[in-house]
């Protein structure tokens, strides 16, 4: 796992993103900045599982509304890897809100709204790992000794 601090991050396409058909382009713009997709899977989540997921946001105004949204259809979870994944993937996404975000970021082309803003990615390199091994239990397993 150490080899792999810091070179991967989870992404997530969300479910809006999933509905209006913009999983291949996420993919192919993930793809041209750069990034391996090491593991991907589509998955529909319960409310009880993304709550834990989001538990940092649990007192936030928005956790029932990001929780409903999350769990209301398809998500896909995915480990990307790449020399500075975290920070590089932050800023393929854009900002949180797609109205801030920078032209071409993946949240300025494909995002719904604040809340329903197309795509996930860690934001720091403890939360990758952890991100990671809680979509894909098997990690070690699957990259790591591969
Ligand atoms: P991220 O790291 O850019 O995804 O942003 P955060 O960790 O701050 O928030 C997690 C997710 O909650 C975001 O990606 C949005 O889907 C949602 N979210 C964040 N801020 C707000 C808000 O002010 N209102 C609503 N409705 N949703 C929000």
């Amino acid at each position: 796992m150490i080899n792999y601090f810091g070179k991967i991050t989870l992404s997530i396409i969300k479910p809006d993103a999933v509905k209006n058909g913009y999983i291949c382009p996420i993919l192919i713009k993930t793809f041209n900045a750069g990034f391996n997709v090491k593991l991907i899977k589509t998955v529909k989540i319960s409310k009880n599982l993304i709550s834990k997921f989001y538990e940092e946001h649990r007192k936030k105004y928005f956790f029932n509304s990001l929780i409903k949204f999350m769990s209301s259809g398809i998500i896909v979870p995915m480990v990307l890897e790449k020399n500075n994944a975290v920070k590089d993937f932050r800023n393929l996404i854009g900002n949180t809100d797609p109205i801030i975000a920078k032209k071409g970021t993946i949240r300025n082309l494909y995002a719904t709204s604040l809340e329903k803003n197309a795509i996930h990615g860690s934001d720091s390199n403890i939360k990758a790992i952890k991100e990671c091994i809680f979509f894909f239990p098997n990690i070690i397993n699957n990259i790591i000794k591969s």
